[in-house]
């Protein structure tokens, strides 16, 4: 065994740590050494996108996810974390576009399909690795050798297989459907990836024509020469007249022919109360075109350009159109209306530009589609039972509210996108020319390997949505397809499917959670995951999001090279409760940093003053119980004795109820104030040093085994050096009950008051500014017989109280002059006389009084003020009245004070 040095220096260690781990084999559960009924516990790491550098969002996931993944090894379970990359395709291939544009001035369509790819594969290989090398620094005990890629070989089969199996069952199809068309990605995209923002837009109010009976309104005039309908509110009684027939005439030299119809989700209180209907160019519009058998116009094409049929506007950019078609309207007098109002702009989420809704041919997941091998219910009725019937249960419970309601009003699932990187659409067309929307009618071929006869056959160009591929995540990375044969689990699968949880935002429960849920359904029949323990946003010690712009973001590397890693993890997981955001600044950081010195330096006091190193390890647990009856003992060691045992319980309880955040308080709590502040400065005081050195083996090596999940680093380091340098912590059975018995409640009691007494003449000593060698006298009246302070003198002499007489009496006369309080039903005196110049102190104490009263008089007075209790900042106005409260206690314990000394 080899001493602890004088100070931990994390950076030194922590690298090391880590290899020895690696090199142990022991993140693989296949070399845990467990009995075949050992349990599993199995958590699939969300993964990251490759392009992605860890930010404290990854570092707080990654935190969370090991503390459980230790807890549950050390707790004998078959304990695997998978770790995988995200090919992220939208994501991925926009930052190579922006790269090739930057640096060489060209367009994916100069490269050409393949050539482009080599870049982003080349590009590929070049990050990855930051990723990965990045999450080991945070210690993620993952399981290396089962690593994973959304686009790695075994993926692209099983995505293969994925979209075979569901077209098979006629889940997956191909419609046309209005989608979220970025006309500068040139792609589709999925509702959540929609963001929306309020900007001020021109509403117009016109006509289409003279004659033309309804008035219309709209943001978007140039798309009203794609209108087929003008929809009215049924209850209308201004328009019930029209409702049902057809008008034909000329709008801005446009010739259209618009039918009224009804709709009861026509607000009738909005512009006019009717409403343009342009199907092709909406969602809402779409339904009702299918609902009323509309005829389609298309009016935007792919590039935000008008459509040939539309005469002076055909290739005019959308903009440009609105303004010639208001231009027509007033020199016709038709515009009746333009006010500015506040409008929901929708706008694409990598690139900002606005969206233009489209109809495309597609592919899609049918979420409503009755499938036998779900006993004919669809995915999404089957998604929703899962979660009902508590098969899945959600961390905090309201997120179960959320995930419901979102997936009762879910549309089918859009998986294709117009991007070359990805897993591309296992779909082949007979002799078509190969532009988008031109393949109506075409023989198809949908298959696992490509179509006999290649030549003849075109690959649709198309790639599927990311999710598609992460949606099967759980499974992927466990051997499916290959391990799911007639319905049976085979080997990974078997062993670990389905997962115990899945870690991760709240904002992805939609993209990425529902997806995991359908997927798994379909292709397993059994759900992926027991658990979503959903995390918040990590933010500035302000409560600010983090960004690049106002430089309040922190890197995780550097503070992990400053403070290190555990540093690092125990910040993210103190303050953090599932579903809420966590806030972290420096001085977090250098708080929990100063906490892991403070384990290594009462590891060093507990060996150098104990010779803890004499005692064999393996026996300790045996030696506590026989210890609690010796005569020896005192009140102090069986107090820590229980407070440690009642810990270690809370600890096993909290983190089995995801409460890391209690759990590493109460760690906190017992290290530093329990163990460190009161029990190591008793033990200088009381003699019997040979239980002592038993007590403090037993809890300083349990103490470890609860600390490692937060912080592995420095316990596996002190582990090796005081306990085993053999056998790793990372494996050590979790902390077993120990059996001590009797007298708990009485002897927490006891050590209660004692700590309140001295806690008391702390105070006073404090208060009365007394110097550190003034000695006081303490008269204790028990108003009871033999009362268990009598035994416990040095401690209260000695435990940094400077007492150099103790009166402990059943009781006694009223002592003047002096400080005086009561404890559980004890009358405490501390005589003054002699010790402080009474009149100076009376001065001064009559000075402070008056002070705090004129102060709490102008606090009451600020409060009292409406204009600034209506104007200032509800944080500002807290802060006084907090102010104000502690003002107010502060003059009555003045008060008191200079009662005593009279
Ligand atoms: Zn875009």
């Amino acid at each position: 065994m080899s001493k602890l040095s004088k100070a931990y220096r994390p950076q030194k260690h922590e690298d090391k740590i880590y290899q020895k781990w690696e090199e142990s084999g022991y993140f693989n559960p296949d070399n845990l050494n467990l009995p075949d009924d050992a349990p599993s516990y199995t958590i699939v790491l969300p993964p990251p996108n490759i392009t992605d550098k860890l930010h404290l969002g990854h570092s707080s996931m990654l935190a969370i996810e090991d503390l459980l993944i230790r807890f549950h090894r050390m707790n004998g379970y078959r304990t695997l974390w998978i770790p995988g990359t995200d090919h992220a395709a939208i994501a991925t291939q926009n930052v190579v576009e922006k790269k090739l544009l930057r640096e060489k001035n060209l367009t994916r369509h100069d490269l050409g399909r393949e050539k482009f790819l080599e870049k982003v594969w080349e590009f590929l290989r070049e990050t990855q690795n930051t990723i990965l090398k990045q999450t080991r620094k945070m210690g993620a005990s993952l399981d290396w050798s089962r690593e994973s890629f959304t686009l790695d070989k075994q993926r692209q089969k099983a995505v293969t297989q994925m979209f075979v199996d569901m077209y098979k069952e006629g889940v997956i199809y191909r419609g046309e459907r209005i989608v979220n068309w970025c006309p500068r990605c040139h792609s589709t995209l999925a509702d959540d990836e929609v963001e929306h923002a309020e900007q001020r837009a021109k509403f117009y109010t016109f006509k289409y024509w003279k004659g033309f009976p309804i008035s219309i309104s709209t943001t978007r005039p140039e798309t009203k020469i794609g209108d087929t309908a003008v929809a009215v509110n049924p209850k209308d009684e201004r328009y019930q007249k029209y409702i049902g027939q057809e008008f034909e005439g000329n709008f801005c030299g446009v010739p259209l022919k618009i039918k009224i119809i009804a709709d009861r989700e026509v607000d009738m209180n909005l512009g006019t109360g009717a409403l343009g209907v342009t199907p092709a160019h909406s969602m809402v519009d779409w339904k009702m075109a299918e609902d009323n058998k509309l005829e389609i116009k298309k009016v935007i094409d792919e590039d935000g350009k008008i459509h040939q049929e539309f005469g002076e506007f055909s290739g005019l950019t959308a903009k440009k159109a609105g303004e010639l078609i208001i231009k027509k309207l007033k020199a016709n007098n038709l515009l009746e209306k333009e006010e500015e109002i506040d409008n929901a702009l929708s706008t694409c989420y990598r690139c900002d530009t606005a969206i233009e809704p489209l109809p495309s041919k597609q592919w899609f997941v049918s979420v409503n589609k009755k499938i036998k091998r779900l006993k004919n219910k669809s995915l999404r009725e089957k998604a929703i039972e899962v979660v009902r019937g508590k098969e899945i249960s959600f961390i905090p419970g309201r997120f179960e509210k959320q995930y419901i309601n979102w997936m009762e009003n879910l549309h089918d699932w859009c998986i294709s996108r117009q991007i070359w990187f990805g897993h591309q659409i296992p779909v082949w067309y007979k002799n078509t020319d190969n532009k988008h929307n031109k393949r109506i009618g075409e023989e198809i071929y949908v298959g696992i390997t490509p179509p006999k006869n290649k030549e003849q056959w075109t690959q649709d160009p198309d790639v599927l949505d990311t999710w598609f591929s992460s949606g099967m995540w759980t499974f992927s990375t466990l051997g499916w397809p290959d391990n799911f044969k007639n319905g049976e689990k085979t080997g990974d699968l078997a062993k670990f499917h389905p997962t115990q949880v899945l870690e991760t935002g709240y904002e992805i429960i939609t993209l990425w959670v529902s997806r995991m849920i359908m997927m798994s359904l379909f292709s397993l029949g059994e759900i992926p995951f027991e658990n979503v323990y959903l995390h918040g946003m990590v933010l500035d010690e302000k409560g600010d999001k983090m960004s690049k712009s106002k430089g309040n973001g922190i890197n995780p590397i550097e503070v992990i090279n400053e403070f290190g890693t555990d540093a690092v993890r125990l910040s993210l997981l103190i303050g953090n409760t599932p579903g809420n955001n966590l806030r972290i600044g420096g001085e977090k950081i250098a708080g929990m940093r100063n906490l892991i010195n403070k384990l290594w330096n009462i590891t060093r006091y507990i060996e150098d003053t104990f010779n803890i190193s004499d005692l064999d390890n393996n026996t300790l647990t045996e030696k506590i119980s026989p210890i609690m009856n010796k005569k020896t003992i005192t009140l102090a060691d069986k107090w820590i004795l229980l407070e440690f045992n009642e810990l270690s319980q809370q600890i096993t309880v909290d983190i089995k109820n995801y409460r890391f955040s209690d759990a590493g308080e109460n760690l906190k709590d017992f290290t530093w104030n329990k163990l460190a502040d009161w029990y190591l400065e008793i033990s200088k005081i009381e003699k019997n040093k040979n239980d002592k050195q038993v007590i403090l083996k037993y809890i300083l090596k349990n103490l470890l085994i609860l600390w490692h999940p937060f912080i592995p680093f420095v316990t596996e380091n002190i582990w090796g050096k005081i306990f085993t340098e053999n056998n790793l912590l990372l494996v050590e059975p979790w902390t077993k009950e120990s059996t001590i018995i009797g007298g708990e409640k009485a002897t927490q009691n006891n050590f209660n008051i004692l700590q309140k007494i001295i806690t008391e003449i702390r105070n006073v000593r404090a208060q009365y500014r007394m110097s550190t060698n003034q000695d006081i006298e303490l008269i204790i009246y028990t108003h009871q017989k033999n009362h268990f302070l009598e035994n416990s003198q040095e401690i209260l002499k000695n435990l940094k109280t400077k007492i150099s007489k103790i009166t402990i009496a059943e009781n006694g006369l009223k002592i003047n002059k002096a400080h005086y309080s009561t404890i559980n039903g004890l009358e405490i005196y501390i005589p003054l006389n002699n010790i402080i110049n009474l009149d100076e102190e009376k001065n001064r104490l009559s000075k402070e009084i008056q002070q705090t009263t004129n102060f709490i008089k102008t606090l009451d007075k600020k409060l009292s003020n409406e204009n600034f209790i209506n104007n200032a900042p509800k944080g500002i106005i807290d802060k006084e009245k907090e102010k104000l409260a502690s003002q107010k206690n502060k003059l009555k314990n003045l008060n008191k004070y200079l009662e005593d000394l009279t």
